[in-house]
């Protein structure tokens, strides 16, 4: 059995269905359980914005549960503080989600909390998270202007009431985000990594990536998900202390992983935003697939560097078997003087090789 399923594509329903039908998820759920899905629907911007998961995703997560007997479903969430969740639930077509399935869109602010105390941090939390069985975190892979990533593990602060979102700003948001995520337990994660913002978590900056991350351990997943926007763990303060509180497993080379469709990875389309074109502005891209130049555009980005002139960075299907004096992101540009490998290689991995490579 895999960690981690990986699945590429623009076809959202079947990319995100192959990667369950490929993920142990059918393996430990049982079928009169009753499953919590907690989307990421922060606010009320379309998914292709990058702030919130595409109803696509959820629709085949529900398909799928349905397929191998589980019919006790419901979708939760508390929108960010100040938004209407009902009015996000709308904006991103959740309500065809209850028309089609008949299923339970549930506004959290609308329910009751409790409070829990977990070790010495004492926190609201909705009952309904608190009594669910079987919760699949779908957030969507983005970034955060304060902690650099929000995947699986922040997504649950979704399920605190406004007053306790703000609380966790007040207490630097990395301690709490661990506490909550060892009050409440995530059973499997369903990352959205089809166009997350580059910097925002509020979205305006997406970048398209066209994948979709399976695993059952929170942890795992946010780690590789960081390495995917450039960072290492240790970069991201819940992930050090998930890994100090052993809510999870830190993601190595030992994690098993499945890599489906990966000789068919989407190409990259010309960028809509601001600070993408930018980016882009510094690359000199020939053909390249989704996931591997938002991996170049994510490391540009963190690092703050400038590549113009011959200095631009090349990467795509059309660079191989050219080559000579230059630098090239990705197996395809081997043939370049400085090169980095992987097909994609992490944005981690690429921002390493930028930082030496200037
Ligand atoms: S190295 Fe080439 S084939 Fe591999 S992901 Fe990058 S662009 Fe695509």
């Amino acid at each position: 059995m895999y960690d981690m399923v990986i699945n590429y594509g623009t076809d959202i329903f079947r990319v995100t269905y192959e990667a369950l039908e490929n993920s142990s998820l059918a393996s430990f759920l049982k079928k009169d359980a009753e499953v919590m899905i907690k989307p990421n629907m922060v606010m009320a911007k379309p998914p292709s914005s990058g702030a919130t998961t595409h109803a696509e995703v959820v629709a085949a997560i529900i398909e799928f549960l349905r397929n191998i007997g589980v019919t006790k479903i419901k979708i939760a969430e508390s929108a960010s503080v100040g938004e209407n969740t009902k009015a996000v639930y709308r904006i991103c077509g959740f309500d065809n989600l209850f028309s089609k399935y008949g299923v339970e869109l549930v506004d959290l602010k609308q329910t009751k909390t409790k409070t829990v105390k977990t070790g010495d941090l004492a926190m609201e939390i909705y009952e309904e998270a608190l009594n669910a069985e079987f919760i699949i975190n779908v957030p969507v892979l983005k970034a955060h202007c304060q902690t650099n990533l929000t995947c699986n593990m922040k997504n649950l602060k979704g399920l605190i009431p406004d007053s306790e979102k703000r609380r966790f700003h007040s207490l630097g948001l990395h301690k709490p985000i661990a506490v909550l995520n060892k009050a409440v337990k995530t059973s499997f994660c369903v990352v959205d990594g089809i166009c997350g913002d580059i910097n925002f978590e509020e979205g305006g900056n997406p970048i398209e990536r066209n994948m979709i991350i399976a695993a059952a351990d929170p942890v795992l997943a946010d780690s590789y998900c960081a390495s995917l926007l450039g960072y290492e763990a240790k970069e991201i303060g819940y992930l050090k202390l998930a890994d100090e509180m052993a809510l999870g497993k830190l993601f190595d080379n030992s994690a098993k992983i499945l890599e489906l469709n990966a000789d068919k990875k989407p190409q990259v389309k010309p960028a809509n935003s601001a600070i993408v074109k930018k980016l882009s502005a510094m690359t000199d891209e020939k053909d390249a697939c989704s996931v591997c130049y938002s991996a170049l555009i994510c490391a540009l980005h963190k690092e703050g560097l400038t590549f113009s002139g011959d200095k631009k960075i090349k990467i795509g299907q059309g660079f191989r078997g050219k080559g000579g004096e230059g630098i090239g992101v990705g197996n395809c540009t081997k043939g370049f003087s400085k090169n980095l490998k992987g097909c994609p290689p992490k944005a981690n991995e690429v921002a390493k090789f930028l930082r030496n490579a200037v």
